[in-house]
């Protein structure tokens, strides 16, 4: 495939190139540019956010500091809100194949559509690489799927009024269970046994939603589909007791777990632990100078999978980075409260 280009002149210059456009992948926007690093992103998913976006839009996080209460959509919009001074440049429905090393440090970055970069410095912030649903061992399930089979709920408007069939018992289960429950006409939740794997607290209201008869609580499995161009009309589902009879439905949602699958990352020749790629803790630097790890998709002594986490690690990304961007300058650490210099690349001052 023909290199591709903005300008067709060659390659895309930029002082940082970040890989992924999640929560972490967007912070790490501000953090550059308030030491004056611009920055473009490249994600495969069709829109901005990551897991977020794509896992739990409406969904409310309840740990972002100072903000007790945000849906995984409304912190995307607020970071893009936050990032837009800095003019961010995306590149959606692409993945990063290849990352080289062609300088000191310069490195060279081409995505699966023949687009080519090149970076003063690259950040790895993709996640658990590309992330997909497990889907359930059910014979014939493909033609369902995207049309009456769902893995991810992007909008719980599309669920009102309709006869729903959640399956899992962990926490997705669970937590869908209970929000689309008030606006399904009728919802059944299956699973393979009494035990589940979700949160205490989400298990105990679902079991009282069964006991006032809002929900249907079934223990077995799927055994097969039926239904007509996609449109699921019913489940075949094979009872714990042996017994074997059908859900009516009109949209299945399995929950069966993720698999993170780290895709091309880990071609790329950097060192590896249990799929995450180790840093140090002062810049979150891998074992590449100038390659930085952001995010879920990293590992040191105590990593905590979360956003805030993510957050602290673009801090101290962006301050090492500057060293590699701007070899000659000093870096002088401020405040945005204070500093007339932080406040005017915001457009504030
Ligand atoms: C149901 C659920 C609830 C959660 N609740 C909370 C919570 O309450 N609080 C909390 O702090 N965290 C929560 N999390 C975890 C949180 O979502 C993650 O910690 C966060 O999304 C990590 O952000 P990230 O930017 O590192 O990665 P991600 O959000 O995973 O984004 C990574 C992006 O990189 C892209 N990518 C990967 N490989 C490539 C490639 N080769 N080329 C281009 N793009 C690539 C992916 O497509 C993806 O969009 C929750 C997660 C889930 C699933």
């Amino acid at each position: 495939m023909d290199a591709m280009t903005d300008d067709n002149a060659g390659p895309i210059k930029t002082d940082a190139l970040i890989i992924g456009a999640g929560p972490v992948g967007l912070f790490a926007v501000f953090e550059l540019g308030l030491l004056d690093m611009k920055a473009h992103l490249i994600d495969i998913l069709d829109k901005i956010g990551g897991q977020c976006a794509e896992l739990y839009p409406e969904k409310p996080i309840y740990d972002i500091p100072g903000i007790p209460t945000v849906s995984g959509k409304a912190l995307v919009d607020a970071l893009m809100e936050q990032i837009k001074p800095f003019g961010p440049q995306f590149h959606l429905n692409e993945m990063v194949q290849t990352v080289e090393r062609i300088g000191d440090p310069l490195f060279r970055v081409t995505t699966d559509r023949g687009r080519v970069f090149e970076a003063k410095v690259v950040v790895i912030a993709a996640g658990g690489g590309s992330f997909q649903p497990k889907r359930p061992p059910i014979k014939g399930i493909e033609p369902y799927e995207e049309k009456s089979v769902f893995y991810s709920v992007r909008r719980m408007e599309d669920f009102r009024g309709r006869r729903l069939l959640i399956v899992g018992g962990g926490d997705s289960a669970l937590d869908w269970t209970l929000n689309l429950a008030p606006i399904a006409s009728h919802l059944t939740l299956l699973h393979r046994r009494s035990d589940f794997r979700a949160a205490p607290d989400s298990v105990n209201k679902m079991m009282s939603l069964a006991g006032e008869g809002k929900i249907d609580l079934v223990f077995g499995q799927v055994a097969s589909l039926e239904g007509e161009n996609g449109q699921l009309s019913k489940a075949i589902v094979k009872g714990a007791d042996g017994s074997e009879f059908h859900i009516a439905c009109d949209a299945m949602l399995p929950f069966f777990g993720l698999t993170m699958k780290l895709g091309p990352v880990a071609d790329w020749g950097l060192e590896l632990k249990d799929q995450l790629l180790p840093v140090d803790t002062e810049a979150f630097e891998t074992n590449v100078p100038g390659i930085f790890a952001i995010g879920d998709i990293n590992w040191y002594p105590g990593k905590l999978k979360l956003i805030l986490s993510g957050f602290h690690e673009g801090a101290l990304m962006a301050q090492k980075a500057h060293r590699y961007v701007y070899p000659d300058k000093r870096l002088v650490f401020q405040y945005t409260t204070s500093s007339t210099s932080l406040q005017k690349k915001l457009g504030v001052s």
